[in-house]
């Protein structure tokens, strides 16, 4: 599929995500699809596969590079997959992301019997760490590969379960910190193992969305866990991560910035000319086409409109800007749609930027 004035690249995706977080010049705005789980039918898979399967998950990634010329590959831990290595059991539904379908911490005293998992023996570490050593062998020369891990927040509630979690702030929160220390601890270690290979690590965190909890709960119980977190992710070498929280985030921009990641990814619930007002001098921003409205039931014009929308608030953002979904690609999202963003990228994207193109 072809736009009149979309350039062909002049880097790889990895020359130019290196080239990126160096701060040097690059050829044009990154663009993160943010593919996950769409990844698995283009080779006639499962969604489950890609959790259970390093094979058939390593052959879905490629062929999404193929197709849709990635511009980067990774494993995830998943959300739940840090609470899975504690104790907790998941589920995998054929068409869906894993749910936690019996939670470690039904009662505190559980917490008693429960440690820091092996950090690649624990739950499903090993298959997350062999899919990342495959995709380095298979794509590492063209995208850069990262490991994805939850946020200790979102972990402590898929250890105890949600409800239970938000009411044990209110009412135990001493006990709730214990669940947290657990959390961070175990990713923590996780990290420090995934942190020898040639890889970023991103971390999502859901459940502390300003759409779920109050401002000073994520001050105190999702922040200093997160911050802990990011420096020990700089600590064992590797560059700042991106932090991606789900929903409604204003209120929290400044911690998040504060929690020393390099990078917030943002849902397009916020405006992102709002967001380089508030920390853009920072953290890079990269956002937030949406999932449902645009990348799903939308047109490929829809997507280019978007993208421009999205380009024309934050290409000017002091630490840089890159284009990608406000979260997750819905698996129902059109071919059409998906090649749409990329090549709006490329042809609003190219440096030196004309903003008169997309404003
Ligand atoms: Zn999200």
């Amino acid at each position: 599929m072809s736009i009149a004035g979309v350039k062909k690249d002049q880097m790889t995706a990895r020359e130019r995500g290196k080239a990126f977080m160096e701060g040097k010049p690059i050829d044009r705005i990154p663009c993160n699809l943010f593919m996950g789980d769409y990844a698995a039918k283009l080779i006639g898979a499962k969604v489950s596969d890609l959790h259970l399967s390093v094979e058939k998950n390593v052959a879905a990634q490629i062929a999404a590079h193929k197709i849709y010329e990635t511009e980067g590959a990774g494993a995830a831990v998943g959300l739940g997959g840090i609470a899975e290595a504690i104790g907790s059991k998941l589920g995998f539904p054929e068409q869906g992301a894993p749910y936690v379908r019996d939670f470690a911490v039904k009662e505190y005293a559980d917490l008693d019997n429960l440690s820091v998992p092996h950090p690649v023996k624990g739950g499903r570490f090993s298959h997350v760490l062999q899919i990342t050593e495959r995709l380095l062998e298979e794509l590492g020369d063209e995208v850069p590969i990262s490991i994805g891990v939850p946020g200790p927040f979102t972990t402590a509630g898929n250890l105890r379960g949600t409800q239970n979690f938000m009411r044990d702030l209110y009412k135990n929160p001493e006990l709730a910190h214990r669940l947290l220390r657990l959390a961070a601890d175990s990713t923590i270690s996780f990290v420090k193992e995934a942190a020898k290979l040639d890889v970023s690590i991103s971390i999502a965190d859901p459940t502390a969305s300003g759409s779920v909890i109050s401002e000073n709960q994520f001050k105190d119980f999702a922040f200093p866990y997160l911050k802990e977190l990011v420096e020990a992710i700089i600590k064992a070498g590797k560059s700042k991560p991106t932090l991606h929280i789900c929903g409604n985030t204003k209120k929290i921009w400044g911690y998040m910035a504060d929690t020393g990641a390099g990078m917030l990814s943002l849902d397009n619930q916020v405006d992102l000319g709002e967001a380089k007002q508030a920390v853009g001098d920072r953290v890079v921003l990269m956002g937030n086409v949406r999932p449902t409205d645009t990348m799903y039931l939308g047109t490929p014009a829809d997507v280019e409109a978007n993208a421009r929308e999205c380009l024309q608030k934050a290409y000017d953002n002091p630490r840089g800007y890159i284009l990608a979904l406000g979260c997750g690609l819905p698996i129902r999202t059109p071919p059409e749609n998906v090649h749409a963003l990329t090549n709006a990228a490329r042809k609003y994207g190219q440096y030196p930027l004309n903003p008169e193109n997309f404003i």
